[in-house]
C-alpha cells in the first residue's frame, strides 16, 4: 500500500518515529508521501526523504497557515521545486471551512503556487474543504494539466468526477471506515478504481477502530479493507490498483 498523505514528520512522532516507520512497513506499508505545509517543516521532510528510500517528499504552503507565511517563501519553494527531489507540489489549496479565513489571500497563494508546479513539471496535493467549485475553477483557467491527488477527499461524487476529468486521483482516507460516513461511503463505492489512492493523513483521522488515537500509516490497512467491503471488491484488488494510480500519478 501506498500511504499518499502522512505527517510522519511532525514532532508527535519524535518520540518514536522508527518504531512508527517499522509498523507501516510490517503492515505492508512500501511507500510514503510526507506533505509540508510551511516553510520551517520542508527541511525535515526533505531530510527524512533523503535518509528513508520508502519516504518521499512533497512542499507547500498551506492555505490554513496563510498567516505564518512569509515573503520570500514562494521563492524559496520556487528554487526547490525546480531543484528536483519532490514527487509533488504540496499540500496547497482553498480551506474554506476556517471562519474568517481571507479567501482572497489563500487563492493568491494556492494560484502563485500552481505556476510553480507548472514550472517544475510536478503533480498537485490539494487540501480543499468547501472550496471544491472554486478550486477547479481556477485549475481550468491556469490549464492545469499536471494532474494530482485531492487528499482527504470530502466532496460530492459530481465534483470527484470533475476532479477526474481534470487528471487527478480521489485519495480516501480513515473517514470511510465509519458507518455514519454516508456521501464519502457512496462516492468511494461509486469511483472506478482507477481513480483512487489510499491516504493516513497521519496522525489525523484515525479510522474508527482506533478513534481518538493518533493516526499512524500503518493504520491505512483498515481503510483498505473496508473500502473493499464497501465496493464488494477483494481486499488485494484494492491495493493492487490504488497503489499502481499513486505511482502512476506522483511517478514513483
Ligand atoms: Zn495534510
Amino acid at each position: 500500500m501506498i500511504d499518499t498523505h502522512s505527517h510522519i514528520d511532525l514532532p508527535l512522532f519524535d518520540d518514536d518515529f522508527q518504531v512508527v516507520l517499522a509498523a507501516a512497513r510490517e503492515a505492508g506499508v512500501s511507500a510514503q508521501v510526507l506533505p509540508g505545509v510551511i516553510r520551517n517543516g520542508w527541511e525535515r521532510i526533505l531530510a527524512l526523504s533523503a535518509a528513508e528510500t520508502d519516504l518521499f517528499a512533497a512542499i507547500g504552503l498551506h492555505p490554513m497557515y496563510l498567516s505564518q507565511h512569509r515573503e520570500g517563501d514562494l521563492a524559496a519553494l520556487r528554487d526547490i521545486a525546480c531543484g528536483g527531489g519532490l514527487v509533488a507540489l504540496g499540500e496547497i489549496g482553498l480551506d474554506y471551512y476556517i471562519r474568517d479565513g481571507d479567501r482572497k489571500g489563500q487563492q493568491e497563494l494556492f494560484e502563485a503556487q500552481i505556476d510553480i508546479a507548472k514550472e517544475a513539471s510536478l503533480p498537485l496535493l490539494l487540501h480543499v474543504r468547501k472550496a471544491h467549485d472554486q478550486v477547479q475553477s481556477i485549475l481550468r483557467r491556469k490549464n492545469f494539466d499536471g494532474g494530482g491527488i485531492v487528499h482527504a477527499f470530502s466532496g460530492s461524487l459530481q465534483q470527484a468526477e470533475h476532479y477526474i476529468k481534470l487528471g487527478f486521483m480521489i485519495s480516501i482516507c480513515g473517514t470511510v471506515t465509519y458507518d455514519r460516513a454516508s456521501r464519502i461511503r457512496s462516492v468511494a463505492t461509486a469511483l472506478p478504481l482507477t481513480a483512487l489512492v489510499l491516504e493516513t493523513d497521519s496522525p489525523d483521522i484515525p479510522p474508527a477502530s482506533r478513534h481518538g488515537e493518533r493516526n499512524t500509516p500503518a493504520n491505512i490497512v483498515e481503510t483498505a479493507m473496508i473500502l473493499a467491503q464497501l465496493r464488494g471488491e477483494s481486499f488485494d484488488t484494492i491495493v493492487v490498483q490504488t497503489s499502481a494510480n499513486a505511482r502512476q500519478v506522483l511517478d514513483l
